[in-house]
């Protein structure tokens, strides 16, 4: 079976994992720091607070950005149901808006139609590792007063006119899970601009408890800590900071390998009927997995096709304004509704071999004739 992912890990992870073990210390610690570190370093601006998923990394951005009760969210409902979920979790109300059709990502326009006087926050997602238009969403943030909180889960390594993703804009969530452009094991982060936002992250990640209160007796009662906001348990352990960073080092690796399947595959389909390819910048995305789109009515039939020939496939993502939990008062959004009938997740990942992207190919060319 070709998965549609898996996760790349060697010797060099397990070494660094033993001597987490050893060191005794597995939870929060030094090894976290250094990570957060070395993403600093990687993305050469901002405050990484490092976390246990991506969901957290969300669900804590909005908490510490003050977004709550009476708040709404606008997001795309094309979305993995973690953004919906850390939304609904501060208490907001998230809106859900349509996307643009060739690179699946947030459209602004309507987003712009969206917009009341409660909106405190956007959620854009950068699908597939594709940036969206982040030049036209900070500046109409500006304008309104309205955070920019960017869901950037596929898009580690990704860069924006010239800029990492997370290097700039007002708050970037990464996640670190399994199948993500790097994994922790389990992971996630979160980048601000601000140090006093950073702060409030730092301790809300771990049950606001405020590690600083110690230094005003002078270090004589290092055991004394105060809780000063509500908090969570959601900080990274030294064991998954342990896998971070080895994964780090193989990042450019990963990017270069999986952009050249992508190139494979686009070749491959384009100009073929009832194929509509995604628009992919190679040269910046750091590309998270393949979606294309079948445009002949009979997507479903192909993915149980390629099932029959153990290639994996599958639907990325079943829009959440038709959730059952979440479609409450949803509007319809024409686009989301009839691309997510479209589109197809293909196999991609770092190990995966030319001839295994070329079965893939050749399997799903066949269907087609
Ligand atoms: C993976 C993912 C998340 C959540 O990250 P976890 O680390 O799995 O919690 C959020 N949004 C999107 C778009 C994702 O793909």
């Amino acid at each position: 079976m070709i998965p549609i992912s898996r996760p790349y890990t060697d010797q060099e992870e397990l070494q660094e994992i033993e001597k987490v073990l050893k060191s005794g210390w597995l939870g929060l610690g030094s090894v976290v720091q250094e990570f957060e570190k070395e993403i600093e370093k990687y993305l050469g601006s901002g405050y990484v607070i490092a976390v246990n998923t991506g969901t957290s990394a969300l669900h804590i951005a909005l908490d510490a950005a003050g977004i709550g009760k009476g708040d709404e969210v606008i997001v795309p409902s094309l979305t993995f149901c973690a953004g919906i979920e850390a939304i609904l979790a501060t208490g907001a109300t998230p809106v859900f808006c349509d996307i643009e059709v060739d690179t699946l990502n947030i459209d602004i326009d309507d987003v712009e139609t969206k917009i009341t006087s409660k909106t405190k926050a956007i959620m854009p997602v950068h699908y597939c590792g594709n940036p969206c238009e982040m030049d036209r969403l900070l500046k109409l943030g500006r304008q309104k007063n309205i955070l920019i909180v960017e869901d950037a889960a596929h898009a580690f390594g990704s860069i924006y006119k010239g800029k990492k993703i997370g290097s700039f804009g007002d708050i970037t969530c990464f996640s670190f899970d399994p199948i993500k452009n790097i994994t922790c094991g389990e992971g996630g982060a979160v980048v601000v601009h601000n140090d006093d936002l950073a702060d409030v992250i730092r301790k809300k990640r771990n049950l606001g408890i405020d590690r600083e209160a110690w230094s005003r007796y002078h270090g004589k009662k290092p055991w004394y800590y105060e809780v000063t906001v509500m908090g969570y348990r959601y900080h990274m352990s030294n064991i998954n900071a342990a896998i971070g960073l080895v994964q780090l080092k193989r990042l450019e690796q990963f990017i270069k390998r999986k952009r050249e399947i992508v190139k494979r595959y686009n070749e491959a389909f384009s100009g073929i009927k009832g194929i509509a390819l995604l628009k992919w910048n190679l040269n910046e995305i750091a590309p998270f997995s393949y979606m294309m789109r079948i445009t002949n009515g009979k997507r479903d039939e192909l993915i149980d096709y390629l099932g029959e020939h153990g290639i994996g496939s599958g639907v990325h993502y079943i829009p959440n304004h038709l959730q059952p939990l979440f479609k409450s008062d949803a509007q319809s959004l024409p686009i989301t509704e009839y691309v997510w009938k479209e589109i197809i997740t293909l196999p991609l990942f770092f190990e995966m071999k030319d001839e295994e992207a070329d079965f893939v190919i050749d399997t799903i060319l066949n269907f087609l004739k």
